[in-house]
């Protein structure tokens, strides 16, 4: 399959060989020749899959085809973060960059005065985060009466945020008729399929992949450690592998931002990433990591979303997150297109639950060793590890190894390999639904 049989046009193939792409990735071959014959679509994928190409060609197409006679704008991409917009921005603005599309990003933290210039002066593409986009709504600067294509991009992300009513308000304002709706989303909660239903017509859907799994080519890898050691456990995992961007996550602004200056200060160049910081700040901190000029980025979940990182090697889970599914997306960041990625978690006594329901969230066992000179105190207790089994009270096993012996039989060597147990996978299982939040209201919300 080649982008050539698509039905793109040549200035979008050009642009398209330039970056480097032959191929179509699975949700790109799927989504785009059913976008371009104009269907609706309900499209599963995760970043890391080629999403923004499957959406952004055949939108550049299409309003590339047509000369904008308004100078109101015809398409419009909401994206739960500042940091995907702009990612969104910049990806199709290499895809168009043969193509005259103008385009602006709109989203909060930043002064009004460029984007009211943009909206003025006129563009055919909005790429907005919803709070921002509603204060223009209000003021009137922008006018959403000519949209002809919506994007929703990772939707489950805006519903998560608590983005459900103003993206409501803000559909209340495009024109129903003769609108093409893509949705793009990595889970598909029921409020997502209401959305779906109340907004779309007759939708397609492609799926690529399945929900809450990782690229096999990543190796999950979790130390036992005290609390309290966890920082010398970090600057010790990065020292010995100095070269490696890695991408730290922690729970807490706070607590990233104490992460990033005691690296700094034990020699270890670092940034922090989390929604207190400034756009400005946040994207610097974002570019210096990209170009390796900074090897350690330190973030918060909310603020690393959506973030596009070629060719991570790793991710260190400083704290575990207390959603599994967060797991899912930290890690949707390395190991991509095939490459090899190490996700690392660093997991004390009371994030053992937290790891429990990981391991069953990816029915995929993890690799749970002691680093010489950090291990815990007092062994951890695991509980029993193994999903589908009801869980022992008071458990004190540690995972069992894979022939049934059990961990506390371990050699006594520290880095003795143990196994926290995915259980046996059932042919045929449904994979389970995302679990289903409330509104984060402590994230840092964008737009
Ligand atoms: P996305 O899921 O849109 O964030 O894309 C993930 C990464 O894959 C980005 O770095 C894209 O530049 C890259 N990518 C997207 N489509 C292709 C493709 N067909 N061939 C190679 N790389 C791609």
């Amino acid at each position: 399959m080649s982008f050539e049989t698509l039905g793109l046009s040549p200035a979008l193939l050009r642009a398209l060989s330039e970056q480097g792409y032959d191929t179509p990735t699975p949700i790109q071959a799927q989504a785009i020749p059913l976008a371009l014959a104009g269907h609706d679509l309900l499209a599963g994928a995760q970043t890391g899959t080629g999403k923004t190409a499957a959406f952004g060609l055949p939108l550049l197409q299409k309003l590339s085809g047509e000369p904008n006679r308004t100078r109101k704008p015809r398409a419009l991409v909401l994206t739960p973060t500042r940091e995907l917009a702009v990612q969104v921005h910049e990806s199709l603005r290499d895809y168009g960059k043969y193509l005259r599309v103008p385009s602006t990003t709109i989203y909060g933290g930043v002064g009004m005065g460029n984007q009211l210039q943009a909206l003025q002066r006129g563009v055919d593409l909005v790429i907005a985060c919803p709070g921002r986009l509603l204060d223009h709504i209000d003021r009137r600067s922008v006018d959403l009466s000519g949209i002809e294509v919506l994007i929703l991009d990772e939707a489950d992300r805006m519903l998560d945020m608590g983005f459900l009513p103003s993206i409501k308000r803000i559909l209340a304002k495009l024109p129903r008729q003769n609108r093409q709706t893509l949705l793009f989303s990595a889970t598909f909660a029921e409020p997502i399929k209401q959305l779906a239903l109340e907004f779309m017509r007759n939708p397609q859907e492609v799926m690529v992949t399945p929900q809450n799994t990782v690229a096999e080519t990543i190796a999950h890898r979790v130390h036992p450690v005290d609390g309290g050691r966890k920082r010398e456990l970090l600057l010790h995992l990065l020292s010995a592998d100095a070269r490696a961007q890695t991408l730290v996550f922690a729970r807490t602004k706070h607590g990233s931002d104490k992460l990033a200056v005691f690296l700094e200060k034990s020699g270890i160049k670092a940034a922090a990433i989390h929604g207190n910081k400034s756009q400005g700040q946040r994207q610097r901190a974002l570019n210096d990591f990209k170009a390796g000029r900074v090897p350690v980025l330190v973030a918060t979940d909310i603020a690393a979303r959506g973030i596009d990182i070629d060719q991570l090697p790793k991710v260190i889970n400083f704290d575990l997150p207390m959603v599994a599914e967060d797991y899912v997306h930290r890690i949707g960041r390395t190991g991509r297109n095939g490459s090899q990625g190490e996700a690392i978690s660093l997991v004390a006594q009371d994030e053992a639950k937290y790891l429990r329901a990981i391991v069953r969230l990816l029915k995929q066992d993890m690799d749970i060793r002691d680093v010489p000179g950090f291990e815990p105190q007092t062994p951890i207790r695991w509980g029993n590890s193994a999903p589908g089994k009801a869980e022992q009270p008071g458990g004190h096993r540690a995972p069992r190894k894979p022939h049934g012996k059990p961990a506390h039989a371990r050699r006594p060597h520290g880095d003795a390999p143990r196994h926290a147990h995915a259980g046996p996978k059932k042919h045929g299982e449904r994979k389970p639904q995302a679990p289903q939040r409330g509104p984060r209201r402590d994230a840092n919300r964008n737009g």
